[in-house]
């Protein structure tokens, strides 16, 4: 029979995971299907539960449902500390977080690996929790900038290492100097603000590597900065797809086709 997988979310029209899962199933000769589900918050917790009765095998879960959802399931120790679920897995009640995971091979994708490196982080809102304890784990040296400095702060300190602090956005020029990595994790630059950008090309250097996780539009107004001050870029699409492929990984067992799927959000993002 065929299975059943899908994303959660309010809204969710604009989701790019169905085209990309379903790209990866269609590729695998998989007899699957992906599809998006508008839940609104008050419907959350029968929504998780009535996909199990089902018997749809996974979920990703988006925004505004990453933390609400918790106290339905089983949460794994590292979505515990960042306080967020983006994937279930509906077999065991067990959610995980792969927007770490997602970003970490993004990175590696490109060459790029964090250990012992100066990393410049960006933002302290979903996406940069996840980023962050990643990082941290992979023994990079963090400097965790936020517009609101205390939120960047919690996010350090919950992180409990000496090589992670929080600052406040008024001290991104004087860390990205000494910059090896800069990730920008916030939603500045994205779609329809796309005019906006947490930093100028005078201020980027040739031995930066710029990391905008912003995918809508693919180059950012950072990331163009970046290429003019000669630093290396990475854009958003990566990080979706390796998060995505974590999740596929963890509903099906199998490897999923990566450029499959990339080529995939690639052209649904062009087509947009
Ligand atoms: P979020 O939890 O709402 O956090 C937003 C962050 O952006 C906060 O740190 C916020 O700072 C900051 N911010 C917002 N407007 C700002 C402004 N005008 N100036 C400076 N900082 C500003 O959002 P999220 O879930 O982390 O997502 C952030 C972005 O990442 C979105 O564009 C999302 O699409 C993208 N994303 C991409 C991937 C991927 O796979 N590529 C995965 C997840 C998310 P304050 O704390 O001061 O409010």
């Amino acid at each position: 029979m065929k299975k059943v997988y899908g994303v959660i979310g309010d809204p969710i029209e604009h989701s790019l995971s169905p085209v990309m899962q379903n790209a990866a199933f269609d590729k695998m000769k998989m007899d699957c299907i992906y599809l998006a589900f508008n839940v609104k918050a008050e419907a959350l917790k029968e929504a998780v539960l009535g996909a199990k009765s089902l018997g749809i095998d996974g979920l990703n879960i988006t925004i505004p449902h990453k933390e609400n959802v918790i106290p339905f399931l089983d949460v794994d120790p590292l979505a515990k500390k960042i306080g967020a679920v983006n994937t279930i897995d509906l077999r065991t009640n067990t959610g995980y977080n792969t927007d770490g995971l997602g970003a970490k091979k993004a990175l590696e994708a490109h060459d790029v690996d964090v250990g012992g490196k100066n990393v410049v982080l960006v933002g302290a809102g979903g996406a940069a929790k996840a980023i962050a304890f990643q990082l941290a784990a992979d023994g990079a040296h963090i400097t965790i900038v936020n517009r609101t400095r205390s939120r960047a702060i919690d996010l350090a300190n919950s992180i409990d290492s000496p090589k992670v602090t929080g600052v406040g956005l008024n001290e991104l020029n004087s860390n990205v100097k000494d910059a090896d990595i800069l990730i920008n994790s916030t939603s500045v630059g994205m779609y329809p603000n796309v005019d906006g950008s947490i930093l100028t090309s005078d201020r980027m250097h040739p031995d930066l590597t710029v990391f905008d996780i912003v995918y809508n539009p693919i180059e950012t107004k950072m990331l163009r900065a970046a290429k003019r001050s000669g630093a290396k870029t990475i854009d958003g699409v990566m990080m979706l797809v390796h998060q995505g492929a974590e999740s596929f990984k963890i509903w099906t067992g199998k490897k999923p086709p990566i450029d499959v799927m990339e080529k995939a959000v690639r052209g649904a993002l062009q087509n947009r």
